[in-house]
């Protein structure tokens, strides 16, 4: 019962420490093995559970041991940068239901990749829009948003979620992504027919207090972000689904997100 059974690199296990956390929750017990073997998940836990580090660490852990990535190598190696010099867009995304909420998680992951080349941001309503895509242009590994103010920046074509603009045409790459434990999983470097580089897609999707999220109304925008085109369909990304109850919506919802997925409730 400790956070060194699942090795997640010297620097975040140094963050865990520094955060004072001795001994992982129950939800974080269960969950990180799961989410390290990058299985679907459906979580049933309750605020306060430590349900946000539960899915933080592994996922974090995953991006920061990749490293830069090959496809960010290949680029950097590229005649003059024949590419160009691409920002980071973000490989995770975590939706969550409200402006406080959404603040919570960015808080707690800035700590988990603290030290770290991991760049953590947050979107959400009701502040300066202008601001958020001058932050988000600086670069993001993780992105933490609620919905609404996501498909905002969707429509007015600020957000770097349709960077791969083909990742249809590169789904006969399937058994490449289908690798679960091949580092290729969740940095796509690809160059597809018309040698657009395609270098990072959303491959942690995190959907944090989704019964909350029905209630407020988001399920269209929800669907919107996670059915967009540019969105790895299920299998080809890591997909977690956080919530404090499992009514039939939330089954609907799993049952369209999700992967083969373990249920977990704690
Ligand atoms: P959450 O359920 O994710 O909102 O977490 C509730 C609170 O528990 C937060 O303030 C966390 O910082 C704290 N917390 C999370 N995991 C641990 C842990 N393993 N040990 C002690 N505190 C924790």
């Amino acid at each position: 019962e400790s956070f060194h059974d699942v090795d997640m690199g010297e620097i975040i296990m140094g963050n865990i420490s520094l955060s004072r956390y001795t001994r992982p929750t129950p939800v974080q017990k269960y969950a990180i093995p799961i989410i390290k073997t990058k299985r679907d998940l459906m979580a049933c836990a309750q605020t306060g559970s430590g349900k946000t580090a539960a899915f933080l660490l592994p996922v974090l852990s995953q991006i920061y041991t990749e490293g830069p990535g090959e496809a960010l190598q290949a680029m950097k190696n590229s005649e003059n940068g024949k590419y160009g010099r691409r920002k980071q867009y973000p490989i995770s995304l975590v939706l969550a239901p409200t402006r406080e909420l959404a603040l919570q998680i960015y808080e707690e992951a800035r700590k988990v990749a603290y030290r770290s080349h991991v760049r953590p941001c947050v979107v959400y309503g009701g502040a300066d829009i202008g601001q958020q895509i001058r932050d988000l242009e600086r670069g993001c590994h993780l992105l933490v948003a609620t919905p609404g103010r996501l498909v905002d920046m969707m429509e007015r074509g600020k957000i770097g979620l349709d960077y791969c603009k083909y990742v249809k045409d590169l789904l006969h790459f399937v058994p490449l992504f289908r690798s679960k434990n091949a580092l290729a999983f969740n940095t796509l470097t690809v160059l597809s027919l018309d040698r657009e580089l395609c270098v990072s897609v959303v491959s942690y999707l995190v959907l944090d207090e989704a019964d909350r999220m029905l209630d407020m109304g988001f399920e269209p925008q929800i669907r919107r972000i996670v059915e967009q085109d540019t969105m790895p369909p299920k299998g080809l990304r890591q997909t977690m689904m956080f919530s404090a109850t499992f009514p039939k919506e939330i089954q609907i919802l799993a049952r369209d997100f999700l992967e083969e997925y373990i249920f977990l409730a704690v």
